[in-house]
């Protein structure tokens, strides 16, 4: 019996802290218009007064993942879909997030990583803010 490969597409999100610029994936793209408008919601959200959004670089690598994972879930293969990456939330120089091409225009996605930069990305999952829709990927069947 063959098992069909689950097509099931999770999507991760990494955190890495203390990288030099050159090792950033991607090219450095300018924000569109609304994502200050996002950011804006993000610390109302929280409550918070909002922070520098132009100290926020960005950068993008085509695509639909920055990485892909092969992991087994209750015996099943799953692939894991990395849809964005934050490199820094700005304590070390200036906060970065690196989304795949495809996640750019996905305003979940991007609150997402905003979100690791305003309540500091060692803070991992655990806000459960990263619960709501409004912070999870359109793009994934689970949402992360
Ligand atoms: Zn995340």
């Amino acid at each position: 019996m063959t098992r069909a490969l689950a097509l099931l597409l999770l999507t991760g999100c990494a955190t890495v802290s203390g990288v030099v610029e050159s090792a950033i994936p991607g090219e450095r793209f300018e924000p569109p218009a609304h994502y200050e408008a996002l950011w804006r919601e993000v610390h109302a959200d929280l409550g918070r007064e909002p922070g520098d959004f132009a100290r926020v670089r960005w950068y993008q690598v085509p695509g639909a993942c920055l990485a892909v994972e092969h992991v087994e879930i209750d015996g099943e293969p799953h692939e894991v879909c990395t849809r964005a990456t934050t490199y820094s939330d700005g304590r070390v120089g200036p906060p970065v997030i690196v989304l795949a091409g495809e996640s750019v225009t996905d305003d979940g996605t991007v609150r997402h990583e905003m979100l690791h930069v305003v309540i500091g990305m060692l803070a991992g999952h655990g806000h459960p803010l990263f619960e709501s829709e409004r912070y999870r990927s359109n793009f994934s069947s689970e949402g992360r």
